[in-house]
């Protein structure tokens, strides 16, 4: 990993990314590959997101679903699985048993691979760091407010891009996001990471761990949930990741996460004693890591310029204003906490339209990752890690450009993925013509009441 340089914390940017998950650090490298001077701010020790900070460790969205899976993330994405792939992890795809195709990750060499991708492509990194306020005058941000543990200080930008997972930035600067109800949005999960299986043991089975659930439960005075989700073994270490129990927590609410993320813990612990006692080859097992955080699967919906949606994702194949391409299936948390897949339609993707990274009222912040603008059934898709890196990327370039045209310019920013290798298949000629800007139409395109999201 590159050596860094150390300063002051404020100043002046092109592009400043708030937020360093997979969203993030394609939108940083993104920025930086068309020659922005950009800024990456992230409020933990490390980037990754939800991967390194929530044990996500699986990358969803690189291909489609089915039996032929096709790539359909390229660009920074795929230089990151390049860089886990040349320092030793295995990086060929996983055929899930649900049809699906993922990445599995260690936690450790992906913060160094995100570490030196970031920094090659020579953007300014800022960990420890949350962006706290804004300065603005008419939808236009001018200056975030950080907090450092030395105080707080300003970086001004002429583009921002908010990769924060849960909107926070739109959040600060902006009516077009909205905090979702416990109905509305998708649960979170506390993953749990459990070691001590011996090397040549087979992966325990759903079936073991409810089996061993239940036979505590005639023991305990309050019963264990059953547990349900997903069950994997980790590279490197070996180590079992059970993402087994959905929470409802708010992930805006500092109470609410404290609440969960308490009670949490204890009841991995509860399931750890169970499974040792029900399941022999996790006898000796042990608790490596919980969390460390909740992950949290939606927090906000944001109104934006044209939103993906359901139909987008049933139909499959490109939309005007092309930037990204989504291959995950829609994947559905239930209330009654199953999961369902619906699969995509078309060529097993669907495009993600430039308008979707616009925030409806404000004119120099695009959107990353898990905050564009999608409605329920697309956000299902959109929301995992490959097709992060890929908005991300998107974005990123899109703030570049703006930051140097002082407008929106979908062709130009279509033709930097294109140079980023970002690999979009098809660009359709009607939406080359399209431009957002400040006095453009941008604002009144495609306007979303509350109701619709
Ligand atoms: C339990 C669970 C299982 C999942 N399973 C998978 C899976 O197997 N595969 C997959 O691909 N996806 C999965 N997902 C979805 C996926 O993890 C997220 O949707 C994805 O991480 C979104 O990436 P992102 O970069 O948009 O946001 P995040 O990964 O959430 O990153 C946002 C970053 O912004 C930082 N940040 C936030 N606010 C501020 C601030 N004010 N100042 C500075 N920094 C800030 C955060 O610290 C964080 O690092 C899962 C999600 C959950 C919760």
């Amino acid at each position: 990993v590159k050596r860094i340089r150390g300063g002051a914390s404020g100043g002046s940017y092109d592009v400043v990314v708030v937020g360093g998950g997979a969203g993030g650090v394609g939108a940083a490298v993104g920025a930086a590959r068309c020659g922005a001077h950009t800024l990456l701010i992230e409020r933990r020790a490390y980037l990754g997101g939800a991967a390194t900070a929530s044990s996500v460790l699986s990358y969803c969205g690189f291909y489609t679903q089915g039996d032929q899976p096709v790539q359909v993330v390229h660009g920074v994405g795929a230089e990151v699985l390049n860089w886990l792939g040349r320092h030793g992890l295995d990086t060929t795809p996983h055929h899930t048993r649900t049809g699906n195709t993922v990445i599995v990750l260690d936690p450790e060499l992906t913060k160094r691979a995100l570490d030196d991708v970031v920094l090659d492509a020579g953007v300014d990194l800022l960990l420890h760091c949350d962006v706290a306020g804004v300065e603005m005058s008419r939808g236009h941000v001018e200056t975030v407010k950080c907090v450092e543990d030395g105080g707080v200080f300003e970086v001004t930008a002429k583009g921002f891009v908010d990769a924060t997972g849960n909107a926070n930035l739109v959040g600060l600067a902006s009516n077009a996001a909205r905090g979702l109800s416990v109905d509305e949005r998708q649960r979170g999960s506390l993953v749990l990471r459990i070691g001590g299986l011996p090397p040549d043991a087979p992966t325990p089975t759903l079936a073991e761990l409810v089996g061993a659930v239940a036979a505590a439960n005639t023991r305990r005075r309050s019963p264990l949930r059953e547990p349900h989700g997903f069950l994997g073994r980790l590279p490197v270490s070996g180590d079992l990741l059970a993402i087994i129990s959905d929470v409802d927590v708010d992930p805006l609410s500092a109470r609410s996460l404290t609440v969960a993320e308490v009670n949490g813990r204890a009841e991995a612990n509860d399931y750890l004693e169970a499974f040792r006692e029900g399941v022999p080859a996790l006898g000796n097992a042990y608790m490596v890591s919980t969390g460390p955080e909740i992950g949290v699967r939606q927090a906000r919906a944001i109104q934006t310029v044209r939103p993906v949606t359901g139909p987008d994702a049933r139909r499959g194949g490109a939309v005007p204003d092309l930037i990204a391409q989504a291959g995950w299936p829609m994947e559905f948390h239930d209330p009654d906490g199953s999961v369902r897949y619906e699969p995509i339609g078309g060529p097993g993707w669907f495009g993600v339209p430039y308008g979707a990274l616009l925030p409806i009222d404000l004119d120099n912040v695009l959107l990353a990752g898990r905050t564009i603008g999608a409605d329920a059934e697309a956000y299902a898709s959109v929301r995992v890690m490959g097709t992060s890196f890929a908005t991300g990327q998107a974005a990123g370039i899109g703030a570049a450009v703006l930051a140097s045209r002082g407008s929106h310019d979908v062709p130009t920013v279509q033709a930097h993925l294109q140079q980023q290798e970002a690999a979009l298949s098809q660009i359709p000629e009607p939406m080359k013509k399209k431009t957002y800007g400040r006095n453009s139409s941008h604002h009144s395109v495609h306007h979303l009441t509350r109701s619709q999201k």
